[in-house]
């Protein structure tokens, strides 16, 4: 892909979502056309992609990893590309001991630090939501616990890359590889959108990559304790999040 091949001389529309973001889809201060550059991202492989956004996100670019079996992926592939690579993860103090397992096994494979971005305790979530004392799995609590901490993650970056696919559920069927992320004002990259199950336990296992140990369990997607549980067979990836509710993400992704 030629370097400056989506760069457009007439500026795009300048909302975002949130007031944080610059006022224009932009990549190194140009201007580009989000759509065209989405569907050339779209034609690459995830290698490709992360490799693409590497090159021209530098160190303005930011891995989120969650510790579940696309970021056993993603982590295997940027290690490959490059030693120095910006990956953090959001400890919402509430994960899997095997989540906290993996992590150390991933960075001990890899000799990588995993940046954490924490915050607040149980105990100063519930005063700072005092007229509405909230629990895990209450409407509040996700974005207290995640999303705040997401915010201050991307911060100071331009780009951030995500392990979500569109087989995880009806919710991310139409995820792009590459696009402008209005929730947080800056791109995203999702090297893995079209990866099904099958591919991503072949790349595992072809590579001897480290793993979460629950996806052995029952459970195809693991975030916090409290709102994970082992999801039914044949249900789709998300089923085993805050089961039992009408909610199937966290505000992070969706
Ligand atoms: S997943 Fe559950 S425990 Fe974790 S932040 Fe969201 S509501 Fe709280």
């Amino acid at each position: 892909m030629g370097g400056n091949s989506f760069l457009i001389e007439t500026p795009l529309p300048s909302t975002n979502g949130n007031g944080h973001a610059p006022a224009s889809p932009t990549i190194g201060g140009e201007i580009v056309d989000s759509q065209l550059l989405g569907a050339e991202v779209e034609s690459l492989n995830a290698e490709e992609a992360i490799a693409w956004a590497m090159d021209r996100f530098g160190s303005d670019l930011r891995f989120a990893i969650s510790f579940q079996k696309t970021s056993s992926v993603i982590v295997d592939m940027v290690s490959r590309l490059a030693s120095e690579t910006r990956l953090f993860y959001v400890d919402t103090g509430l994960l899997f001991p095997e989540t906290y397992d993996t992590r150390d096994a991933l960075a001990g494979r890899y000799g990588i630090e995993f940046e954490r971005f924490a915050d607040i305790s149980l105990a100063e979530q519930e005063e700072r939501r005092a007229a509405n004392l909230l629990r895990p799995g209450q409407d509040g609590c996700c974005a207290d616990r995640k999303v705040e901490l997401m915010r201050t993650a991307l911060g100071d970056v331009s780009c951030w890359v995500s392990g979500i696919r569109r087989a995880d559920s009806p919710t991310r069927a139409n995820a792009p590889k590459f696009g402008w992320d209005e929730r947080f004002g800056l791109w995203k990259l999702n090297p893995l959108a079209d990866w099904d199950e099958k591919r991503i336990w072949n790349y595992i296992k072809e590579y001897h990559v480290p793993y979460n140990p629950l996806h052995d369990q029952g459970y195809p997607s693991i975030g916090c304790m409290p709102c994970t549980t082992v999801a039914p067979s044949g249900a789709d990836e998300r089923a085993g999040r805050w089961a039992g509710t009408d909610r199937t993400e966290c505000g992070i992704n969706g």
